[in-house]
């Protein structure tokens, strides 16, 4: 089953707006239309700075994380109709380390995709599992698990437009990636789950992107992985020159 490979940066807390459209500048040079769709996941500052940046370009933005309701008293939160009037097109969910350090749940995500889902941004959902849960072989349990919960009441033809990021914990930020047997693995276990909650059509139809630790010297190798379809690349895609490699995997 063919599917578009789609690579996208997650900056994470890094470049202010100066850096992010010196990045855009840089990148632009170097990019050239592919069938590889390619986005850039920023602070929620430089969003408005790099979608004008790009556009005229087929290179995407997107946030790292939103709040489920329209508007309301939520010091601090952002809403997706915030995102929408600057032209976002994805918004990562659930990413681990909002897991880990902000108290993001399996039903906040789950509200999170509901809501974007109602929209045109695309939700990127993130999945995986650390390293104890590795070690004591309980990663397929936990990850379908995840992808459960984050489906929970969404319809099929909505589902089919998600896309999962794969991103073992253990391998985020270390310079340890998953082999890319056990990266695909996990895919595979990823699109199994979906087929399990709906079926097979709308399974081929998800994106499943790895994350952790893709660089320039192993993008090739995860990337011609059958069941893997494109990469969440945090540090490398930081650097226009790394990040554009990624793309040209
Ligand atoms: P990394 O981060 O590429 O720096 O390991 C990936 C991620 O957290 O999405």
């Amino acid at each position: 089953m063919f599917r578009i490979p789609f690579i996208a940066g997650n900056w994470k807390m890094f470049k202010n707006i100066s850096e992010a459209k010196n990045f855009a500048d840089e990148f632009k040079k170097l990019y050239h239309d592919t069938d590889v769709k390619v986005a850039i996941c920023a602070p929620y500052l430089q969003l408005p700075h790099l979608v004008e940046a790009f556009k005229r370009t087929n290179i995407g933005v997107g946030a790292q994380n939103v709040h489920f309701e329209k508007e309301g008293a939520f010091t601090g939160e952002i809403s997706i109709p915030m995102l929408e009037d600057i032209g976002v097109q994805y918004c990562i969910v659930g990413h681990s380390e909002r897991r880990q350090l902000f108290n993001e749940t399996d039903e906040t995500v789950n509200k999170k995709i509901k809501a974007l889902l109602e929209t045109e941004i695309i939700p990127i959902v993130c999945v995986g599992e650390d390293l104890y849960q590795r070690e004591h072989n309980y990663q397929n349990q936990l990850v379908s698990e995840q992808v459960k919960n984050a489906l929970d009441s969404i319809p099929k033809e909505q589902a089919a437009k998600i896309v999962f990021a794969y991103e073992p914990i253990w391998a985020i930020g270390t310079g340890r990636t998953a082999t890319p047997i056990q990266a695909n693995q996990m895919c595979e276990l990823i699109r199994e789950t979906i087929i399990e909650l709906y079926d097979e059509e709308t399974a081929d139809q998800v994106i499943i992107q790895y994350g952790g630790s893709v660089k320039p010297e192993n993008a090739t190798d995860i990337m011609n992985m059958e069941e893997i379809d494109g990469a969440l690349v945090g540090g490398a895609s930081l650097n226009p020159l790394n990040f554009i490699e990624i793309v040209n995997f």
